[in-house]
């Protein structure tokens, strides 16, 4: 090949980019229209694409075995898990967040006279119906908490209002009441909540007539996790008792960074292991697992001191953990691959 031809290829090389750049460049004010017309881009950044979602409940632990309960009153529990559990799965499936669906599976426990928590709570030794709950979401670590409510319809709709519209964490009482109406929540008058068997269990004062707390955990689609658990607290509690079902690490705990958990059972001990931050707290710190974390805190701290009940929890990769030393827990989930299961005791 002559100089002259390889000169020539050369010049080309070098004059391509030159001839073309210019048409693939766009000018500034281009470039700039295209930033402005970008939908804006969302804040969270914790939203992974990850696809699956997890979903547990509860209806709370007892110390009574799983065969005193009559058949049907079983039939009924069964029945309640399956279908907040499907109504939370189709939830999950549209794309619901993890506090959407907490909050709706929880207020249709609430409604369902069978449980200690709204509609059918336990009652105080005054004979009234007095309501706890607390919602934490895990991708900022915010909570919402209501306790000794006694006219909102659904506490946990409180319990989010109070970290969704006001500037506070926990509100209590006739407060907490007000606060509710105020955002425009349903209002009953206490004796809604009154049902002649809550009247009877006053009356018979059963120790171990306990159970009933409900809670539900949820991993959705994008990887946010929400921890929600209401509950009428302990028979014949102390009028202005509160136990560990409002109380954000005692009760209810979710972080991103590890897990969402919903506890129930004797609260006063959940409260001195603060029982679902110590779980989270093993996970992030001692890089337990879940499950690890769970039997540590249950077995190892509460059971030895006396105290009794259960937890629901997911992790941040959707796995789900049921850990008690209750002789009865009821609980439901629809795991990571679609599996559902409900069972009285695990
Ligand atoms: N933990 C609840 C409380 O102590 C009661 C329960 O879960 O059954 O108020």
């Amino acid at each position: 090949m002559s100089k002259l031809k390889i000169f020539l290829y050369l010049l080309l090389l070098f004059l391509i980019p030159l001839l073309v750049v210019p048409f693939l460049k766009r000018t500034k004010t281009e470039f700039e229209d295209e930033l402005r017309n970008r939908p804006a881009i969302s804040v969270d950044n914790t939203r992974d694409t990850t696809q699956f979602f997890a979903i547990a409940v509860h209806g709370g632990a007892g110390m009574g075995s799983p065969s005193n309960i009559p058949d049907s009153v079983q039939v009924a529990y069964r029945t309640a898990m399956y279908q907040v559990l499907e109504h939370g799965r189709l939830m999950l499936m549209k794309g619901d967040s993890a506090h959407h669906v907490a909050v709706a599976v929880v207020a249709l426990l609430e409604d369902n006279p069978l449980f200690n928590a709204g509609k059918g709570a336990i009652l105080t030794n005054d004979g009234r119906a007095s309501l706890d709950a607390s919602i934490m979401t895990g991708w900022d670590k915010n909570a919402g908490a209501v306790a000794g409510v006694e006219r909102v319809k659904n506490p946990i709709k409180a319990a989010l209002a109070v970290l969704q519209k006001s500037p506070y964490l926990f509100l209590s009482s006739s407060g907490a009441d007000a606060f509710a109406k105020s955002v425009g929540l349903e209002m009953v008058p206490n004796s809604y909540f009154i049902t002649e068997k809550a009247k009877q269990r006053l009356k018979q004062a059963q120790e171990q007539e306990k159970s009933g707390t409900v809670g539900c955990v949820v991993r959705d689609k994008y990887g946010n996790l929400t921890a929600a658990t209401s509950t009428g607290g302990m028979n014949n509690k102390r009028f202005g008792r509160i136990g560990d079902s409002p109380i954000i690490g005692a009760g209810t705990w979710a972080d991103n960074q590890t897990c969402a958990i919903s506890c129930t059972g004797w609260g006063e001990y959940f409260i001195r292991n603060v029982v679902a931050f110590n779980v989270h707290a093993l996970m992030l710190y001692a890089r337990r697992p879940l499950s690890i974390a769970a039997y540590e805190v249950i077995h190892n701290q509460v059971a030895p001191m006396g105290g009794y009940g259960a937890l629901i929890a997911v992790s941040r990769n959707g796995d789900i953990v049921v850990e008690g030393n209750a002789t009865t827990i009821i609980y439901g989930f629809i795991d990571k691959f679609g599996t559902l299961r409900v069972a009285l005791s695990k």
